[in-house]
């Protein structure tokens, strides 16, 4: 165990630190291991944007091949950067993957959407100039 005052190890069952002198509260010392253990419990809105974010992510890649998607999914990406400040480990990662996703879904609808636009201009200008 360890002196909640100064952070030197001190034997167990010891009164008082070898280091700093301050008398060791065994109980003291046991609900601070009790903090540390189990997930962090994340009640701020960064829990919320992270499963969105997420969410956002999958939904891109299922719309990416609608041209001009793209706006759409930009809120997506901030939204899963945002969710990637959470407390807990597990919606972070879950932020990060909906981040991942939403940008190559944004790439990919990019390029289709430029293609999609530059064979339909092709196509009225052909359409133009027969008539
Ligand atoms: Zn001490």
């Amino acid at each position: 165990m360890f002196c909640k005052y100064c952070g030197e190890e001190v034997t167990e069952g010891v009164k008082y630190c070898s280091s700093c002198g301050h008398p060791i509260d065994n109980n003291i010392d046991i609900d601070f291991t009790k903090k540390e253990e189990g997930p962090v419990v994340d009640t701020g809105p960064y829990k919320v944007f992270a499963i969105i974010g997420y969410v956002y992510g999958f939904a891109s890649l299922a719309f990416c091949w609608c041209p001009y998607m793209f706006f759409a999914m930009i809120p997506g990406i901030v939204l899963a950067c945002l969710g990637t400040n959470s407390k807990n480990e597990t919606k972070r990662n879950q932020a990060a993957t909906g981040r991942t996703l939403t940008i190559i879904a944004t790439a990919i609808n990019v390029i289709l959407t430029i293609a999609f636009t530059v064979f339909w201009i092709a196509f009225a200008f052909d359409m133009a100039k027969r008539n």
